[in-house]
This record gives structure tokens, C-alpha cells and sequence, in this order.
């Protein structure tokens, strides 16, 4: 039985965060130190990319933002890298180690809200950061300013390097970042993601393709002379209709989806033009491209069946996120020596609220550190292109609470959240987290080659091979 002073005791250390940090070594006290000292400018510049609210490839304020504050800080910029004129590095230090931070900043369309616990845009049909993007950036430089901060005192010796990365939401940025190079020298690469809990990410993430296949038919009076016409939305009827077919021949963990894009315009006349936009995703890169080139051999079936032409276009894919044990592990060890989030009852009332307008049940704020999971065989669903950037160097990723625990993602909810001092508290967590977790990565070099020995033996013999169209994405027009 235990005695009341063990139960004290142990109650202190779940509940006293003070008491773990205690036990940081002087530079990660000094990691924590560099974020509280630079808390107000971050916390106003996640601020201003929230309210910005730029979606892919049209972040120019949120970019210029976020690299104009890290020049500020002594990093030497280099603006509009690998032909993504958002998309940037800033670098600070030199030799080995090489460190890198992702840091995104694109917002979703549609989304405008204000940071109250009722719905209401900011500005009507605007875009919102229902992802949280707006402190992904910023969490990550943060961490990489208290790492240059060590660097330039002369207590860390190697560079580390922060990366604007546009364009997660649409057009995989960091794949093409990745086609271009720019993560070829790292030792290891970090990130962090808004979430609903606070754990280090032992979950991998679905790889993905996304095509555009279109027919071209002839046109003709759908009731005079259709024998004249060759109807393209025939073909790409019959093409999903086989692409329907197909999902009872494929693996459990292959997702297909699609919508039409173009399907004629009146009845009475054969459409000549129809096209189909779809996605395939599987756990593995390996699945995706089992299941694609199947895909275009039903596309062409359709053509022939409808006596049209056909064309499949690539217009991006994504790689599996490869995990690693070793450095999640090691992220995690640093999250429960800086403890959990608190919440005040202001930030608990305005989650319940918020999710109760939203009807769905509220359950509150989870500030507590997750223990490690086990990673599962099949990963939850969805992608993230920093997938890519963990087939080119080992990547350690965290994800810490911003909105409501079980809340929906990509909604106002977490737009809300990501304005005000919930959100904050995260991102401040998470430039802690990876700045001490860097700590240990320039500090440690045995802990660094065994992260790199599990990368490497993960990977195998697969080279990596960015899954996108030659040339740039197509930029979006800009919204005068
Ligand atoms: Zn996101």
C-alpha cells in the first residue's frame, strides 16, 4: 500500500510541469527561454497569417511575413526557391550538422471566421486557416530562432535551416522542393501539425495520386443525327463505372475517389468534352502505382467502348509519411520534460461552446502528453506532402492540440481556435518541443545515426522519385 507522502509526491509529478523541466540540460532551458522571450512576436505573427488567410501558391503576404521576420533574426533568406515564388529557406550556422524545420502557411477556401466560439466569417467567402497553418509556420521558426540563438553564442556548432513550404492543401509543395533538392543535405527534418492532441506521430499518412483524365467526342443533335455524335460523357461514365468495378479487386486500404469536372453542358446536344478528376490512395507509394496503372487501362477500355479519345494527366502525388521510431522517441522524451498544456476555464468554456455550436459533443481541451502508440500497419486517412520530404532524410513529426478534443478539422472550428490563445499555447509547445528535441540532434551524434540507420533501413533499396509533372504546378490566378 502506498503511503499518502508517495501519493503527493506522485500526484506532483503529473500535475507540476515545472518540476520535469527542472531537469532540462542548460541549452534546451535556454530553447524554452528563446520562445518565451520572442512569445508576443510570434504569437502576433501567426496572428497576422491567420488573418492574411492565403490559400496555395497565393501565400505572398503569409511568405514575405515569415521571411522577413526570420532575416530580422539573422538568417540569410533565399526567396522563391525551387521555382514557387512562396516558397523559401533560411539558414543560419555552418557545417554539419544540418538541421531542418518545415514550416507551412496556407489557409483553405471558404473558411473566413472570426476567433469567437460562434460562427461568423471575418470577411464573407473568404478563405479561413481551418488547418492551422497560420501557427505551423511560425511554431517551426520559433523553434529554429532558438536554435540559431544557441548557434550564435557558440554553444551548438552546425547550421540549421528553416523551410517556408507553400502549397500543402493543393499542389505538394514540398514535393517539388523535394524534386528540386533542397532537403538532400539535411541529417534530419522536423515539423509539427495542429491537432487535438498532443503527441509525438507514430502514425504514417496514405501516399496518393491525383489525375485528371478527359475524353473528346464528337458533338451532334442529341435527337436528329445521334448516330453523328461520339459522346465523351459516355466514356467517362463508362470509365467510373469501371473504376467502381475495380474496387472489389484491390486491397482494403485503397481509397478511390473522384467527381466529375466537366460532363457537357445541355442534353440536347452529345458532349464532345468530358473529364473526371480522381484520386487514389493506398498506404504505400507501392499500392498507388499498382492501382493507377490500372486505371488507365480502364480509361482507354472506356474511350473504345464510347469511340472517343482519352488522356490520363498527372497532376501531382505524394509519398507514405516513412516514420521513425528512434526520433520519435526521442521528441517524445523532451515533450514530457517540458510538460503538459494548461488550460484556463475561459479556454475550456470557449472549446465546449464552440463544439456545442457546432453540435457535437464538447470534450473539452486535451493538454496532457499522449503516450507513444505503436505504429499501426494501416495509417489513418488522409496525406501530407511532408511524406516526401521522409522518403529524401529521416523526419521526426509532432502534433500538438489547437482546437477542440474530437472537433472537426478543416472548419471554422479550427480557424477560431487558431486565432486565439488556444492555439497559441500549441504553437508555443511546439517550437519548444522541436527546439529541444534539436538540442539533442546537434548535441547527440550517436542518437543521430541511429535515427539515420532507420531511415536508411526502412527505405531499402527505393529511390525517390517525386510524383509530379514535369515543370511547375499551375499557379492559380490571384484574386485582384
Ligand atoms: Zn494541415
Amino acid at each position: 500500500m502506498k503511503s499518502n507522502t508517495t501519493l503527493f509526491l506522485i500526484g506532483l509529478l503529473f500535475t507540476t510541469p515545472i518540476f520535469c523541466q527542472n531537469n532540462l540540460s542548460k541549452n534546451k532551458k535556454a530553447v524554452i527561454a528563446s520562445v518565451e522571450n520572442h512569445q508576443k512576436e510570434l504569437i502576433e505573427l501567426s496572428d497576422q497569417i491567420w488573418a492574411f488567410a492565403e490559400t496555395a501558391l497565393l501565400e505572398n503576404n503569409s511568405s514575405k511575413a515569415l521571411a522577413d521576420f526570420a532575416e530580422k533574426q539573422g538568417f540569410k533568406v533565399e526567396r522563391g526557391v525551387a521555382g514557387l515564388p512562396t516558397a523559401f529557406v533560411a539558414t543560419y550556422g555552418s557545417g554539419k550538422p544540418i538541421i531542418g524545420v518545415l514550416g507551412e502557411f496556407d489557409a483553405l477556401p471558404g473558411l473566413s471566421q472570426k476567433a469567437q466560439p460562434t460562427k461568423e466569417a471575418l470577411v464573407n467567402g473568404a478563405p479561413g486557416h481551418g488547418c492551422g497553418h497560420n501557427m505551423l509556420g511560425v511554431g517551426g521558426l520559433g523553434a529554429a530562432i532558438s536554435i540559431k540563438e544557441l548557434i550564435e553564442s557558440g554553444k551548438l556548432k552546425g547550421t540549421i535551416r528553416f523551410y517556408g513550404t507553400p502549397a500543402e492543401e493543393n499542389y505538394s509543395g514540398k514535393a517539388y522542393m523535394g524534386r528540386a533538392g533542397l532537403f538532400n543535405d539535411l541529417d534530419v527534418c522536423l515539423d509539427w501539425h495542429p491537432g487535438d492532441e498532443v503527441e509525438a506521430n507514430m502514425q504514417s499518412s496514405q501516399a496518393i495520386t491525383d489525375f485528371s483524365i478527359s475524353f473528346k467526342g464528337k458533338t451532334a443533335h442529341a435527337a436528329a443525327d445521334p448516330w453523328n455524335g461520339r459522346s465523351a460523357l459516355d466514356a467517362a461514365e463508362l470509365f467510373t463505372t469501371g473504376m467502381n468495378f475495380l474496387r472489389e479487386h484491390i486491397k482494403p486500404s485503397v481509397r478511390i475517389h473522384y467527381v466529375y469536372t466537366s460532363a457537357g453542358k445541355v442534353p440536347n446536344v452529345v458532349p464532345d468534352e468530358a473529364s473526371v478528376w480522381l484520386w487514389i490512395r493506398d498506404s504505400k507509394r507501392s499500392g498507388v502505382a499498382e492501382v493507377s496503372e490500372r486505371m488507365k487501362d480502364i480509361a482507354k477500355g472506356a474511350a473504345l467502348m464510347a469511340g472517343v479519345e482519352y488522356s490520363v494527366k498527372l497532376n501531382s502525388g505524394l509519398y507514405e509519411l516513412l516514420k521513425n521510431e528512434t526520433g520519435e522517441k526521442l521528441l517524445h522524451s523532451n515533450m514530457e520534460l517540458i510538460g503538459p498544456i494548461t488550460y484556463t476555464e475561459e479556454e475550456l468554456a470557449f472549446a465546449n461552446q464552440i463544439m456545442k455550436e457546432y453540435k457535437m459533443e464538447a470534450k473539452g481541451l486535451k493538454g496532457e502528453i499522449k503516450p507513444l502508440e505503436a505504429t499501426k500497419d494501416d495509417p489513418p486517412g488522409g496525406s501530407t506532402d511532408v511524406g516526401d520530404v521522409s522518403h529524401i532524410v529521416p523526419e521526426i513529426s509532432l502534433s500538438v492540440t489547437t482546437a477542440p478534443y474530437l472537433g472537426p478539422w478543416h472548419s471554422w472550428v479550427v480557424v477560431a481556435c487558431g486565432g486565439m490563445s488556444i492555439g497559441h499555447k500549441g504553437m508555443l509547445f511546439a517550437s519548444k518541443a522541436l527546439g529541444t528535441t534539436i538540442v539533442d540532434l546537434f548535441e547527440n551524434e550517436k542518437v543521430r545515426n541511429e535515427i539515420k540507420e532507420e531511415f536508411l533501413k526502412r527505405k531499402g533499396d527505393e529511390v525517390y522519385k517525386a510524383m509530379l509533372p514535369d515543370g511547375l504546378p499551375p499557379f492559380p490566378e490571384s484574386k485582384k
